[in-house]
């Protein structure tokens, strides 16, 4: 369809852009910038500058802004003006090469974790030329990295960055070793599919949870939940596919590669995927998607959730994160080939990731650790949080062969040598049935599914390429070293694998077998967020994010901080939320209700004394003590929130919220749940369930 490719990409100052807006010279040296991943020469910044303010305000935009990723997981941005007076008083529409390159927002209410005092607290964006610059809402976005004034990643996209660059040099090290020269370049890339939950904007509104807190804290369950299957897959209502259409024209407007859409298994929850590209563009990309869903779906009169679990007893909404590592010439290295050089090239990349994993379950524990995540994983709809691969019975037969040094198959003349023989084939579509997986090889890339919805990708990304890159590393030391190369990789091979078989889980994840069998093997399973996050300041991780120049000590303190404060914020805001939906809506819905229950059995017994009154009164002594259970827990959750003030340190808090506030929380939600049960629907105080999820159509 014409329209589309006309659409396509329309509003970014991408390569025809630039192309068609810049000098011969200048689009040479910017592409050049691009390739190699450096800083802008100021000397072209300023040609740069003045063709994407012609560019973007012959597309209509009046402002430009550092379009950034605080630590608060979504993207900020200041929005500054073109226009620039006059000597003679009128204006000129103005942007200079400095704008373009480097912009210094107050940033002393972004959430640094110790990093900076106030009185320094000016930070400063650095466009990151890598991605190309876009208009949203009439405004030039350039994307940056976000630093503090001595260089400290106060961001997302900085580690990330800093750990692509780690990637590609111990990545290309190991294919210099394979013989490949041609390769310039490795880059990691995902594709995130990502779930979420549509429902009326008019009911939302009428719920304070989700209005505050982005999920549900009451709410019985309704008569029909997702027990029959019947949303998964199913075909899409008209209002949700309108939305989807006005969706992915915004979406492919500024070329985010919008693919797949369809319904998921909860009722009202739908699942976008993208095509895949880089690591970071696909995190800006994916930052993006999530922005622009919020506000299409406002245009439909819809509200798009992207909390994990909005929703009690439903499934709750995960990004998958689909990783690979490819060349610059466009060769994937987690694709098995059909030469003995390539399989053996395969296997080692294959082997990095296995032993990164098993390694490092601990921070890739964390770089999917938050309050809403946690009501997430170890549920029965996603994965534990006990870390563990899936490489499908193929391939796990294949690697079981070269551990133990015996034919794969008894057909075959003798044991698989790496380096000399061809991998045997196994058929593609083994490999993904498996959904219960939270790090399953899919063929020819890993799909780590621990992510929740509302996660930035950036961590989980920069902590993959981190931990595979310091494997990579010391695979490339061992083999560079090595007199014969071929005896040394098979030895490694097998090595490997036999230290970091335990990993290797094909079976049901979601069992409780399996998690007795993960404690047998000795992996971790680091239930909440509270758990896994002192594991960020071990040494051994403070050591390993220095030695491939991702974080600094301070810098992995400040997002430890960061991250448990947040924890222990987002409890509070529940919490408090919760207090004052039952002392605002929810007691006094059950006390008219009872009000008008005994007026109306005082009315029966006065027109006839011997008329029973026997329901009105059984409803009454239930909802009596309903309500008095209901007002005494929610002075406990109080007591509970006051208590906090008597911890002194960060951990010590979060703790206190996971162990006393939380369980409050969930006894009053209990009781808070019986009385809408019994009461009548027009007392009912907010929208249940079952209109919230079923409304749509
Ligand atoms: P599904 O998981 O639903 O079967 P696919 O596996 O085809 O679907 O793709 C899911 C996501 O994985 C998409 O975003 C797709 O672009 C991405 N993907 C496909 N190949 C790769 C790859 N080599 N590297 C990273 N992501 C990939
Ligand atoms: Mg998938």
């Amino acid at each position: 369809m014409t329209q589309i490719s006309e659409i396509f990409g329309s509003m970014v100052f991408g390569d025809a852009a630039m192309r068609e807006k810049l000098p011969k010279d200048i689009y040479k040296a910017l592409k050049k910038t691009i390739r190699n991943g450096k800083t802008l020469d100021p000397e072209i910044a300023g040609a740069v500058a003045n063709a994407m303010k012609s560019w973007a305000i012959e597309k209509g935009a009046t402002h430009f802004t550092h379009w950034f990723q605080p630590m608060t997981g979504i993207t900020a941005e200041k929005h500054d003006s073109f226009i620039s007076p006059t000597s003679d008083g009128g204006i000129i529409l103005e942007f200079s090469g400095k704008e373009l390159i480097k912009g210094e927002p107050d940033a002393s209410s972004f959430p640094n974790g110790g990093l900076r005092a106030t009185f320094e607290a000016r930070g400063y964006t650095a466009w990151d030329p890598t991605s190309y610059a876009f208009i949203k809402d009439g405004v030039l976005c350039i994307p940056t990295a976000f630093c503090s004034y001595n260089g400290q990643a106060l961001d997302k996209k900085t580690p990330l960055l800093r750990s692509m660059e780690a990637i590609n040099k111990q990545a290309l090290r190991i294919l210099r070793l394979f013989g490949n020269r041609e390769a310039t370049n490795v880059i990691s890339n995902v594709g995130p599919e990502q779930e979420y939950f549509l429902i009326d904007t008019e009911l939302f509104n009428q719920r304070k949870d989700l209005f505050f807190t982005g999920r549900t804290l009451f709410g019985a369950k309704p008569p029909k939940g997702q027990e029959l299957s019947d949303h998964y897959f199913g075909s899409i209502k008209t209002r949700v596919a309108e939305f989807m259409e006005d969706l992915d024209i915004e979406l492919w407007k500024i070329g985010i590669l919008a693919k797949t859409e369809h319904n998921e298994v909860a009722p009202s929850q739908h699942e976008l995927a993208p095509i895949y590209t880089t690591t970071n563009i696909a995190t800006d990309h994916n930052q993006l998607t999530m922005e622009i869903m919020k506000k299409v779906a406002k245009r439909h009169g819809l509200t798009c959730l992207l909390h994990e679990k909005p929703f009690a007893g439903l499934n709750g909404s995960g990004k998958h994160n689909n990783w690979s590592l490819s060349t610059d010439k466009g060769e994937n290295l987690l694709e098995p080939g059909s030469s003995p050089e390539e399989n053996a090239q395969f296997l080692l990349f294959l082997c990095a990731v296995i032993k990164a994993v098993d390694e490092h379950q601990d921070l890739l524990r964390i770089s999917v650790a938050s309050a809403g995540n946690d009501h997430r994983l170890g549920g029965h709809e996603a994965p534990p949080a006990i870390m563990s691969m899936f490489l499908g019975d193929e391939l796990t037969a294949i690697l079981d062969s070269i551990m133990q040094g015996v034919p794969y198959d008894k057909n075959d003349a003798g044991e698989i040598e790496v380096g000399v023989h061809v991998l045997p084939k196994f058929p593609r579509d083994n490999t993904d049935r498996n959904r219960t997986s939270p790090f399953a090889f899919t063929g020819n890339k890993f799909e780590f599914r621990m992510l929740g919805s509302s996660d930035s990708i950036a961590c989980a990304n920069y902590i993959i390429n981190t931990i595979v890159s310091d494997v990579l590393m010391e695979f490339a030391d061992q083999l560079e070293s090595a007199q014969d190369f071929n005896k040394e990789l098979q030895k490694l091979i097998k090595n490997t694998l036999n230290a970091h078989k335990r990993i290797i889980f094909n079976g049901n994840g979601y069992t409780e077998e399996w998690a007795q069998e993960a404690e047998r093997r000795g992996l971790l399973n680091l239930k909440t967020t509270v758990d896994a996050l002192p594991y960020y300041i071990k040494s051994e991780n403070i050591a390993l994010f220095e030695r491939h120049g991702i974080f600094t000590e301070p810098e992995m303190h400040s997002r430890y901080e960061i991250l448990m404060e947040n924890y222990c914020k987002v409890l509070n805001i529940e919490g408090l939320t919760m207090l004052d939906m039952v002392r605002k809506d929810i007691f006094p819905a059950v006390s008219a209700y009872c009000g008008d229950l005994s007026s109306n059995a005082l009315a029966k017994k006065e027109l006839c004394e011997s008329i029973s009154c026997e329901s009105e009164i059984a409803l009454l002594e239930k909802l009596s003590k309903l309500s008095a259970c209901l007002m005494k827990s929610a002075d406990e959750l109080e007591n509970a929130l006051m208590g906090v003030a008597e911890c002194d340190d960060i951990k010590a808090r979060a703790e206190y919220y996971r162990d006393q506030v939380l369980p409050k929380m969930q006894e009053l939600r209990a009781v808070g749940d019986q009385i809408e049960v019994n009461l009548g629907q027009d007392y009912l105080p907010y929208p249940t369930y079952g209109q919230l999820l079923f409304s749509v159509c």
